[in-house]
Protein backbone atom coordinates (compact mmCIF):
# COMPACT_ATOMS: atom_id res chain seq x y z
CA UNK A 1 0.00 0.00 0.00
CA UNK A 2 1.10 3.46 -0.71
CA UNK A 3 2.33 5.87 1.70
CA UNK A 4 1.88 2.79 4.30
CA UNK A 5 4.12 2.66 7.24
CA UNK A 6 5.62 -0.13 8.72
CA UNK A 7 5.95 -0.89 12.52
CA UNK A 8 8.22 -2.31 13.95
CA UNK A 9 9.79 -2.26 17.55
CA UNK A 10 11.86 1.45 18.08
CA UNK A 11 15.63 0.63 17.97
CA UNK A 12 17.75 1.74 21.00
CA UNK A 13 18.68 4.48 18.93
CA UNK A 14 15.11 6.27 18.13
CA UNK A 15 14.10 5.25 21.95
CA UNK A 16 17.17 7.05 22.86
CA UNK A 17 16.49 10.08 20.61
CA UNK A 18 12.62 10.13 21.83
CA UNK A 19 14.05 10.61 25.17
CA UNK A 20 16.22 13.21 24.33
CA UNK A 21 13.60 15.05 22.51
CA UNK A 22 11.06 14.61 25.41
CA UNK A 23 13.06 15.95 27.79
CA UNK A 24 13.97 19.29 25.63
CA UNK A 25 10.40 19.26 25.28
CA UNK A 26 9.68 19.05 29.05
CA UNK A 27 6.85 16.42 28.60
CA UNK A 28 5.88 13.00 27.69
CA UNK A 29 4.28 11.68 24.76
CA UNK A 30 3.00 8.78 26.71
CA UNK A 31 0.23 10.98 28.61
CA UNK A 32 -1.51 11.77 25.05
CA UNK A 33 -4.88 9.19 25.00
CA UNK A 34 -5.38 10.53 21.64
CA UNK A 35 -8.42 12.03 21.85
CA UNK A 36 -7.59 14.85 18.70
CA UNK A 37 -8.44 17.79 20.82
CA UNK A 38 -4.65 19.36 19.90
CA UNK A 39 -5.75 18.67 15.83
CA UNK A 40 -9.09 20.36 16.29
CA UNK A 41 -7.86 23.58 17.64
CA UNK A 42 -4.33 23.79 15.25
CA UNK A 43 -5.20 27.02 13.47
CA UNK A 44 -2.88 25.64 10.55
CA UNK A 45 -3.80 21.90 10.60
CA UNK A 46 -5.57 22.39 7.54
CA UNK A 47 -2.05 22.64 6.01
CA UNK A 48 -0.19 20.03 8.05
CA UNK A 49 0.76 16.17 6.00
CA UNK A 50 -0.01 15.04 9.55
CA UNK A 51 -2.03 16.67 12.10
CA UNK A 52 -0.88 17.17 15.76
CA UNK A 53 -2.30 13.84 17.16
CA UNK A 54 -0.31 12.09 14.68
CA UNK A 55 3.03 13.63 15.13
CA UNK A 56 2.41 12.68 18.97
CA UNK A 57 1.42 8.93 17.94
CA UNK A 58 4.71 8.70 15.35
CA UNK A 59 6.66 9.31 18.22
CA UNK A 60 4.54 7.21 20.44
CA UNK A 61 4.92 4.19 18.53
CA UNK A 62 8.67 5.15 17.78
CA UNK A 63 8.44 6.08 14.39
CA UNK A 64 10.68 9.03 15.14
CA UNK A 65 11.69 9.29 11.21
CA UNK A 66 8.26 10.13 10.27
CA UNK A 67 7.57 12.81 12.71
CA UNK A 68 11.35 14.34 11.64
CA UNK A 69 10.34 14.01 7.97
CA UNK A 70 6.82 15.73 8.35
CA UNK A 71 6.02 19.12 7.17
CA UNK A 72 3.97 19.57 9.89
CA UNK A 73 6.89 20.54 12.27
CA UNK A 74 7.75 23.64 9.67
CA UNK A 75 4.24 24.25 9.31
CA UNK A 76 3.70 24.74 12.73
CA UNK A 77 3.11 28.07 14.24
CA UNK A 78 4.24 27.31 17.65
CA UNK A 79 0.72 29.49 19.25
CA UNK A 80 0.38 26.80 22.19
CA UNK A 81 -3.46 26.73 21.36
CA UNK A 82 -2.51 22.74 21.33
CA UNK A 83 -0.90 22.73 24.44
CA UNK A 84 -3.14 25.04 26.49
CA UNK A 85 -6.36 22.75 25.01
CA UNK A 86 -4.83 18.89 25.94
CA UNK A 87 -6.90 17.41 28.70
CA UNK A 88 -3.41 15.58 29.37
CA UNK A 89 -0.96 18.31 30.03
CA UNK A 90 0.97 17.04 26.46
CA UNK A 91 3.41 20.14 25.05
CA UNK A 92 2.65 19.34 21.64
CA UNK A 93 3.69 23.01 20.96
CA UNK A 94 7.38 22.53 22.79
CA UNK A 95 7.72 18.95 21.31
CA UNK A 96 6.60 20.66 17.52
CA UNK A 97 9.80 22.76 18.94
CA UNK A 98 12.37 20.40 19.78
CA UNK A 99 11.39 17.92 16.85
CA UNK A 100 12.41 21.07 14.58
CA UNK A 101 15.35 21.36 16.08
CA UNK A 102 16.14 18.15 15.81
CA UNK A 103 15.59 18.02 12.51
CA UNK A 104 18.01 21.25 12.02
CA UNK A 105 21.21 18.91 13.60
CA UNK A 106 20.55 16.03 11.42
CA UNK A 107 19.48 18.27 8.38
CA UNK A 108 16.31 16.88 7.89
CA UNK A 109 14.44 20.61 6.29
CA UNK A 110 11.56 19.48 4.15
CA UNK A 111 10.63 23.37 3.99
CA UNK A 112 13.64 25.17 3.47
CA UNK A 113 12.05 28.39 3.19
CA UNK A 114 10.74 27.86 6.66
CA UNK A 115 14.05 27.31 8.05
CA UNK A 116 15.28 30.24 6.34
CA UNK A 117 12.41 32.25 7.36
CA UNK A 118 13.38 31.25 11.24
CA UNK A 119 17.23 31.87 11.29
CA UNK A 120 16.69 35.03 9.77
CA UNK A 121 14.27 36.55 12.35
CA UNK A 122 16.16 34.97 15.17
CA UNK A 123 19.54 36.90 13.52
CA UNK A 124 17.74 40.02 13.39
CA UNK A 125 16.35 39.46 17.58
CA UNK A 126 19.61 38.58 18.16
CA UNK A 127 21.30 41.93 16.58
CA UNK A 128 18.59 44.19 17.47
CA UNK A 129 17.13 43.05 20.36
CA UNK A 130 13.82 42.95 18.31
CA UNK A 131 12.52 41.78 14.84
CA UNK A 132 13.93 44.10 11.90
CA UNK A 133 10.88 43.59 9.19
CA UNK A 134 13.04 44.67 6.14
CA UNK A 135 15.98 42.91 6.84
CA UNK A 136 13.87 39.98 7.14
CA UNK A 137 12.34 40.17 3.88
CA UNK A 138 15.53 41.15 1.98
CA UNK A 139 17.10 37.78 3.43
CA UNK A 140 14.58 35.56 2.91
CA UNK A 141 13.82 36.50 -0.77
CA UNK A 142 17.65 36.61 -1.29
CA UNK A 143 18.08 33.55 -0.06
CA UNK A 144 15.26 31.29 -1.17
CA UNK A 145 15.57 33.28 -4.66
CA UNK A 146 12.16 34.61 -4.71
CA UNK A 147 13.83 38.32 -5.27
CA UNK A 148 10.56 40.03 -5.76
CA UNK A 149 7.91 38.45 -3.64
CA UNK A 150 5.32 40.62 -1.72
CA UNK A 151 7.59 43.45 -3.34
CA UNK A 152 4.01 45.20 -4.22
CA UNK A 153 3.01 45.08 0.00
CA UNK A 154 6.64 47.12 0.66
CA UNK A 155 5.65 50.71 -0.02
CA UNK A 156 2.03 50.77 0.93
CA UNK A 157 3.66 49.19 4.19
CA UNK A 158 6.48 51.69 4.17
CA UNK A 159 4.08 54.75 3.52
CA UNK A 160 1.68 53.67 6.18
CA UNK A 161 4.65 53.99 8.65
CA UNK A 162 4.43 49.56 9.14
CA UNK A 163 7.98 48.98 7.22
CA UNK A 164 10.95 50.71 9.22
CA UNK A 165 14.07 50.80 6.30
CA UNK A 166 16.84 50.89 9.32
CA UNK A 167 16.60 48.48 11.97
CA UNK A 168 15.33 49.63 15.39
CA UNK A 169 17.70 49.06 18.35
CA UNK A 170 16.43 47.77 21.86
CA UNK A 171 18.20 49.19 25.34
CA UNK A 172 18.78 45.18 26.34
CA UNK A 173 20.11 44.26 23.27
CA UNK A 174 23.39 43.29 25.45
CA UNK A 175 20.99 40.78 27.47
CA UNK A 176 19.28 39.49 24.40
CA UNK A 177 22.62 38.64 22.89
CA UNK A 178 23.63 36.89 26.14
CA UNK A 179 20.20 35.17 25.82
CA UNK A 180 21.65 33.50 22.25
CA UNK A 181 25.70 32.86 23.77
CA UNK A 182 23.94 31.22 26.60
CA UNK A 183 21.57 28.92 24.26
CA UNK A 184 24.62 27.79 21.87
CA UNK A 185 26.31 27.16 24.92
CA UNK A 186 24.15 24.79 26.13
CA UNK A 187 24.20 23.23 22.06
CA UNK A 188 21.18 25.05 21.02
CA UNK A 189 21.16 26.61 17.30
S1 LIG B 1 -4.96 16.91 22.92
FE1 LIG B 1 -3.37 15.89 24.15
S2 LIG B 1 -4.25 13.88 24.69
FE2 LIG B 1 -5.46 14.72 22.97
S3 LIG B 1 -4.48 13.87 21.12
FE3 LIG B 1 -3.55 15.86 21.49
S4 LIG B 1 -1.73 15.42 22.73
FE4 LIG B 1 -3.03 13.63 22.81
S1 LIG C 1 1.46 25.19 18.46
FE1 LIG C 1 1.63 24.42 16.37
S2 LIG C 1 0.61 22.41 16.43
FE2 LIG C 1 -0.02 23.52 18.26
S3 LIG C 1 -1.97 24.50 17.72
FE3 LIG C 1 -0.33 26.00 17.35
S4 LIG C 1 0.23 25.74 15.21
FE4 LIG C 1 -0.93 23.92 15.79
Amino acid sequence: MENAIRLVPASKEDKDLLARIEKEAGTSVSLCYQCGKCSAGCPVAFAMDNKPRQVIRFLQLGLIEAALGSDSIWICASCETCSARCPRGVDIASLMDALRREALRQGKITDKKVAVFNKAFLNGVKNFGRTYEAGLLLTHNFLTGQFFKDAELGLPMFKRGKLGLLPEKIKGREEVKKIFERVEEMGGE
